[in-house]
């Protein structure tokens, strides 16, 4: 969809595309902390304009913590799941108010991290974001802050929304933030700091541009964002970053022809069937780090076995959907047999010459359950 091109050529002339919009907390949230009401009516009109030219829209919205320190001033972050469930009306209010305005209605839908861990979960919270598409309402997606267990969250909000565009198979996800994209160095250090307008892969170099102190209200910061890009576009969804404070930035991306923000190309994997599909929207935060060897018998199909495991990363249960890298470059996704405290122990006896089938009776990741991206 007009990738190959240094401009993107935009949307509009298409018929029918699905586009998820994440909006960051300091899109919405004022520099003093209340509610931007002119921000949300300018987002509003432009999901209107593209309704009307026949697209779906899934927006995604961070900020129910700010809000709800607009109405509680005196709790401190720490109450972080209290602070969500007093503000989370408020957003939600916000957004209603501001898209009835201009006829659009709109409907809440609290997701966590658990209601993508098995397929049949994830068949259900896609099929109903499909519901709403079917209703003509607008889904106003968070994540479920209340109930999500701190390590099971989804962090931030962006990759709840790389998840979503990929279940949804949207072929445009936009994640609006306080920067104008990412950019060649942080702009408070560096004045000199440009936006890099496309990224055809996220490499190391890429992830070294991403300063913490960009971005700092919402809790992902940039490098949230380029790993949601990355996860997206594998599965061929078109990423962009952006200045979501900037007036209708949602219109003028999507219409094309100017530089606006740091576009991710797609690179999508092949054709995509269910089971892939799900296997690219469900990956956790786990990470296993393999040889080159393993790396090489991932790519000609083989299964990931337990001698190629050099570390791991992060959390998991067996079922989950990890990442596998090799010497800094992701592999492929799978669907993990063990949970991380099973693969410590397992590589502990490894390093100790103990036997690891004691602990890792099969596969690490079955050839059945991974999808290689490179
Ligand atoms: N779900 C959180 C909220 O609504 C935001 C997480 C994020 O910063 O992305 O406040």
């Amino acid at each position: 969809m007009g990738c190959a091109t240094k401009i993107f050529i935009g949307i509009f002339n298409y018929k029918f595309i699905r586009i998820v919009l994440k909006i960051g907390t300091n899109v919405i949230i004022t520099p003093k902390g209340g509610l931007d009401t002119g921000k949300l009516l300018d987002i509003a009109q432009d999901v209107l304009s593209l309704k009307n030219s026949g697209h779906e829209v899934v927006l995604i919205t961070s900020g129910a913590v700010a809000a709800g320190k607009i109405l509680a001033p005196a709790l401190s972050s720490v109450h972080r799941k209290v602070l969500a469930a007093i503000g989370q009306p408020l957003l939600m209010k916000s957004y209603e108010t501001s898209f009835k305005a201009v006829g659009l209605q709109t409907g809440q839908c609290l997701l966590s991290k658990s209601d993508f861990f098995s397929r049949e979960m994830y068949n259900n919270a896609t099929a109903s974001l499909t519901g709403f598409f079917e209703a003509g309402v607008i889904p106003v997606v968070n994540e479920n802050d209340v109930v999500a267990a701190s390590s099971l969250n989804f962090g931030d909000n962006d990759s709840l929304a790389a998840m979503l565009a990929i279940a949804v198979k949207a072929d445009v996800l936009l994640l609006l933030t306080n920067q104008p994209g990412l950019l060649s160095g942080d702009p408070h250090k560096d004045k000199d700091a440009k936006l890099i307008s496309v990224v055809t892969r996220v490499d190391k170099e890429i992830e070294r541009l991403c300063s913490k102190t960009m971005s700092e209200s919402g809790r992902g910061g940039m490098i949230s964002k380029v790993k949601a890009a990355q996860q997206a576009v594998f599965a061929g969804v078109t990423t962009f970053i952006a200045d979501g404070r900037e007036r209708h930035i949602i219109k003028r991306i999507l219409e094309g022809g100017e530089i606006v923000g740091t576009r991710f190309i797609s690179c999508a994997v092949g054709n995509l069937n269910e089971q892939k599909r799900w296997l690219m929207a469900s990956k956790g935060f786990g990470q296993i780090i393999v040889d080159s060897g393993a790396a090489d018998a991932l790519r000609q199909g083989k299964s990931l076995l337990m001698p190629g495991v050099l570390a791991i990363k992060g959390f998991f249960e067996p079922g989950s959907i990890v990442e596998v890298a090799s010497g800094g470059e992701i592999v492929s996704y799978g669907k993990i047999n063990y949970s991380d405290k099973d693969l410590q122990a397992a590589l502990l006896l490894k390093h100790s010459g103990g036997s690891v089938k004691v602990v890792i009776k099969k596969e690490v990741i079955h050839c059945d359950y991974m999808i290689i991206l490179k």
